[in-house]
């Protein structure tokens, strides 16, 4: 069927089909969605990098209560001893009870003051908590949006695809009935020329680079035969009148 079709009206709808594998790559390619992960991921990692401060604080106070938490066990230990002591016969004379009294009301008088900046800390602990779980609640929001795109990319990629491939055998069918020399130069102009190398010449304008072509060139164009090959003498494109 393609046979009977003039050489250059088949070349241009082989153009055809090689405008829309180009369109069909850039979509696959530069798909859109791509984009908005990559955003949604910045943003991640922007969120990220705002909160390190934040953990880093968390860290020091949680720290501090960690030593407090252990210097109270001591001075628990310290504090159970002396009273064991005291308990016992084994206390000794007035004096060492005295001077244990003494230590011990000391170690109660420390571990007050501990446990009261150990409360001072969880206070400052539980925004930061509150903050960071937030956050994380952010970064989850996040992440399942940019697997959702990814999933939703990748199907339209598949659908693209076969689309593309589509185009691939209906452009190497026309492509087949053509001269080798016209799909060569073709080519070649296509290549250098943005994709496109061959175009229809409508009212007297090049559709390859939309210029008006000379009366006198319009004119030669009329009187050449169909099986000419002429070019665009404005951007060389292989012109089909
Ligand atoms: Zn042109």
């Amino acid at each position: 069927m393609t046979e009977d079709l003039n050489p250059f009206e088949l070349l241009l709808r082989v153009q055809e089909e090689d405008i829309r594998h180009d369109q069909l790559r850039h979509q696959i390619d530069s798909h859109p969605m791509q984009a908005e992960i990559a955003a949604l991921h910045d943003q991640s990692v922007a969120i990220d990098r705002s909160t390190e401060s934040t953990r880093a604080q968390r860290e020091t106070y949680v720290s501090r209560q960690t030593e407090i938490e252990d210097e109270v066990r001591d001075l628990d230990r310290r504090v159970q001893e002396i009273d064991g002591r005291l308990r016992s016969d084994a206390s000794g004379s007035f004096r060492d009870q005295t001077a244990m009294s003494k230590e011990m009301s000391s170690l109660v008088d420390r571990k007050r003051v501990l446990e009261d900046e150990e409360l001072e800390l969880m206070e400052l602990v539980e925004p930061l908590d509150k903050l960071l779980e937030s956050t994380r609640a952010t970064q989850q929001q996040l992440h399942t949006k940019a697997l959702r795109l990814h999933q939703a990319m990748t199907e339209e990629r598949k659908e693209l695809t076969r689309q593309l491939e589509e185009v691939v055998s209906a452009r190497d069918a026309l492509a087949t009935s053509l001269p080798d020399s016209l799909l060569d130069e073709y080519n070649r102009l296509r290549a250098r020329l943005g994709g496109i190398g061959a175009a229809r010449l409508v009212h007297g304008m090049c559709s390859g680079c939309n210029l008006a072509l000379s009366a006198t060139e319009v004119d030669r164009l009329r009187h050449t035969s169909a099986k000419e090959l002429v070019h665009c003498e404005q951007c060389g494109r292989i012109l089909v009148p």
